[in-house]
């Protein structure tokens, strides 16, 4: 089964055909939850990874899939993703992430999504949503009418607005980490970095590289985009087909998922890979081990991205500063630069290792818990 997404998911052929509960017991989820409105024609999945840590923090994503079972399928693994970068990031969260079956355009509306939010009210807080591809912040001031378990609002609700400024901060934290491990220095000034995609987050991290000197090639499908990031930093433009021939030191995925794949990998021609998108390995163990075995330096996509649940996690606990947030986030680079050289001593692929170094901490703090 292929998964249609904006971020195309990761996960083995294997998995794509296993049954649910296969799934969950491989991976360890907690729990499913399947939500139906047939007034407003509301096909909602929670996904509810681990509340070891607190509760279950994930995004809200609608997307027109072509299956239930893909929905389900995203939603698992999406949730799985967020359980290890809020762990690795030293939060008190779990992972949780909601997907929305259907055509956005047809079928949001007041009654719709507030209709989803009963649903998150009704799990009393142990799963707490924000926005993700095609909710918006409108839609989740909506949601938010009928319960408080909703993080990601804008300035004036009281939120902290776009979280893509700390991620952004973070991902160039993580390049400099990737860029220090791969040749010594983490100086980025005359580096060449292929960034794909320059949205919210992309956009940013050009401003940070070009402050830095870099020389970057930028590649998107929106032409206006293009243009402006040629115009205002006088990025280099690829056409998203060329962008695996061009050779680079660094590339820099901020577009989609599943990037790194059997097509992609044989065709890489840069040293250390390090961006903003989540689930970049179409298979961690696989194309983790291909890129180790060309020498790629591959910094795992969770623990770089991490900026923006550390920003609605504060949100949400009430804890928002900028100042502070930005120096969590600083934190990306030590942490990232700690895993890839682990890495390197064991010989291991570093998203394993990052697996391992968050599921080290959800345990320790779960007999934490179960001690007290
Ligand atoms: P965005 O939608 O603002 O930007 C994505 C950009 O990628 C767009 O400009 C889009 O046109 C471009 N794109 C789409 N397909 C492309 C292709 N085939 N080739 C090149 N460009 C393509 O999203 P964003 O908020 O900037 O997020 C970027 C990535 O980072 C996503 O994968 C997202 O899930 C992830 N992420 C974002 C945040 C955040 O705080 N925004 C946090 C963690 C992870």
């Amino acid at each position: 089964m292929k998964v249609n997404t904006v971020e195309s998911l990761s996960g083995s052929t294997e998995e794509k055909g296993m049954n649910t509960f296969d799934i969950m017991a491989k991976y360890g989820h907690e729990q499913i939850v399947q939500c139906y409105d047939e007034a407003t024609g509301l096909k909602a999945i929670i996904g509810i990874h681990s509340t070891v840590l607190g509760p279950a923090m994930g995004g809200t994503r609608m997307w027109n899939y072509a299956s239930d079972e893909e929905g389900i399928l995203d939603v698992l693994r999406l949730s799985r993703g967020m359980t290890y970068k809020s762990a690795i990031s030293g939060l008190n969260i779990g992972g949780g992430k909601a997907v929305l079956i259907g055509d956005p355009k047809k079928l949001k509306s007041e009654t719709y999504l507030r209709r989803f939010g009963k649903f998150i009210e009704s799990l009393n807080g142990k799963y707490v949503t924000a926005g993700d591809v095609n909710i918006s912040t409108r839609d989740l001031e909506y949601i938010r009418m009928e319960t408080s378990h909703v993080t990601g609002l804008p300035e004036a609700l009281g939120g902290g607005g776009s979280s893509s400024l700390i991620t952004a901060f973070g991902v160039y934290m993580g390049i400099k980490a990737a860029a220090k491990q791969a040749f010594g220095t983490d100086s980025l000034e005359g580096r060449k970095v292929m960034l794909q995609g320059v949205g919210a987050v992309g956009m940013r991290l050009l401003q940070y590289l070009v402050e830095e000197k870099s020389d970057v090639f930028v590649s998107d499908i929106e032409e206006d985009r293009l243009q402006y990031a040629s115009r205002e930093y006088g990025a280099h433009v690829v056409s998203p087909e060329q962008i695996f021939d061009i050779e680079s030191d660094i590339y820099a995925p901020c577009a989609l998922g599943a990037t790194l794949n059997d097509y992609s990998i044989p065709k890489l021609k840069c040293t250390a890979i390090a961006g903003g998108a989540n689930n970049q390995l179409e298979d961690e163990e696989k194309h983790g081990q291909m890129l180790m075995d060309k020498g790629i330096i591959y910094a795992p996509d969770f623990l770089v991205n991490a900026g923006g649940i550390m920003a609605v996690a504060a949100e949400y606990m009430g804890e928002f500063n900028k100042e502070y947030l930005y120096q969590k986030a600083e934190g990306i680079y030590d942490k990232c630069l700690e895993v890839l050289k682990k890495a390197k001593v064991q010989q291991q692929n570093a998203q394993l290792m990052a697996i391992e170094v968050a599921e080290a901490r959800i345990s320790a703090i779960g007999q934490l818990h179960r001690s007290l």
